[in-house]
């Protein structure tokens, strides 16, 4: 049985943002948050359009001012996903990015909790079909939950589950929950938790996880696990560096699990002193052409490239694939759909395979 029907989904609620479905059947949403000032117009218009080109459905915003929030009105014209306001401290920012026309808005119960103000936010997003995340963060929880000696995951959740009783008090139910730690498992046992206490839909991310590899490695393992429980509607991994590289990492977590596709998946075996070609170059090289292809190209394109360097398990991993080679000397033989297409010499290897590859995409997307 294949690992996408093995995962069974939690069963959660829908809520919209914007025009994407989180929770119920929808797909796992991918998201990422803008590292510019917010309210600077042309560097945060550019990078989530740069964001958009390589796959990412939903984006945040952070609302630290006046000018942020006014900026939200801009920013959406110019950007075709929705925006997530991300809103700490004063409550009258989120009033404001919501009348700028935000998608979402994420609220944090550490530091906007006042009934009052809760209840202002939530007469205006009613009105507009806006939903609030409950994003809790381990770094910045508040009053009973802050200090006391119950596990951290434990506090976590307590402070979610007052924050959605004060929204529910209120008959609002456009919810969705993120529980974010620093910490891998404390964050894994917060969801696991929560996902017993209430059907909203969750958005997953480990928090502060640091530079792109280690950051990549943690965000993995903690999300991974979850997803691989079947918790889990939308997720942003969290990185210190290009948030380009946070959308790749998270649609390689989704594919891994087989929870999504995006595009071609290129098998390459790990070579060793038995290797006939050059694996590693010819990976490399290939995966930078396929990514110079139109995302939108590569997204419907389900298709398994293996490329293996020698032919002790190289026919056997490249004759599963869609296409793929197993070194010879100077030379590989083709792979395609499981019979031998050919046999390509070493400096024709990256040419023929994009040839290929896009004449399957081509013949997927006529069917
Ligand atoms: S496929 Fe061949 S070259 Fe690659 S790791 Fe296996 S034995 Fe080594």
């Amino acid at each position: 049985m294949s690992i996408e029907k093995r995962i069974k989904r939690r069963k959660t609620r829908v809520v919209m943002v914007g025009n994407i479905g989180i929770g119920g059947n929808y797909p796992i949403v991918i998201q990422s948050m803008v590292k510019t000032k917010t309210s600077n117009l042309r560097d945060t218009i550019n990078q989530i359009k740069d964001l958009e080109k390589v796959g990412c459905e939903i984006i945040r915003v952070a609302v630290k001012d006046e000018y942020d929030a006014r900026a939200i009105k801009e920013i959406k014209k110019e950007i075709k996903i929705p925006l997530e306001a991300d809103i700490h401290f004063h409550y009258q920012l989120a009033l404001q990015a919501v009348a700028a026309g935000s998608d979402a808005i994420r609220l944090n119960p550490g530091n906007i909790y006042r009934e009052k103000e809760i209840k202002a936010i939530v007469s205006m997003v009613r009105e507009r079909k806006v939903p609030v995340r409950v994003g809790v963060n381990s770094g910045s929880l508040r009053g009973a939950v802050k200090n006391n000696s119950q596990p951290i995951s434990t506090r976590m959740v307590k402070s979610a589950l007052n924050y959605i009783r004060i929204l529910e008090r209120i008959k609002f139910y456009e919810i969705m929950v993120s529980l974010k730690a620093s910490d891998v498992l404390n964050t894994v046992e917060a969801y696991q938790r929560m996902a017993k206490l209430c059907d909203y839909p969750f958005h997953l991310g480990i928090t502060a996880t640091g530079l792109p590899f280690e950051g990549g490695i943690k965000s993995a393992l903690g999300i991974g696990i979850l997803l691989a429980e079947g918790i889990g509607d939308t997720l942003r991994v969290s990185l210190a560096g290009d948030p380009k590289e946070e959308v790749k990492v998270a649609q390689w977590i989704l594919s891994s699990l087989g929870l999504r596709q995006f595009g071609p998946c290129i098998i390459a075996c790990p070579t060793c002193g038995r290797a006939q070609i050059d694996v590693v170059k010819i990976t490399q090289e290939l995966e930078k052409k396929l990514l110079s292809l139109p995302y939108s190209l590569m997204a419907t394109s389900p298709l398994r490239i293996a490329i293996m360097g020698c032919e002790v398990n190289g026919p056997g991993e490249a004759s599963d694939a869609d296409i793929g080679i197993a070194g010879g000397k100077h030379c590989a033989v083709l792979f395609k759909k499981g019979k031998i297409a050919g046999k390509l010499k070493e400096g024709e290897i990256i040419s023929v395979l994009v040839q290929k590859i896009s004449d399957l995409i081509f013949s997927l997307r006529k069917d």
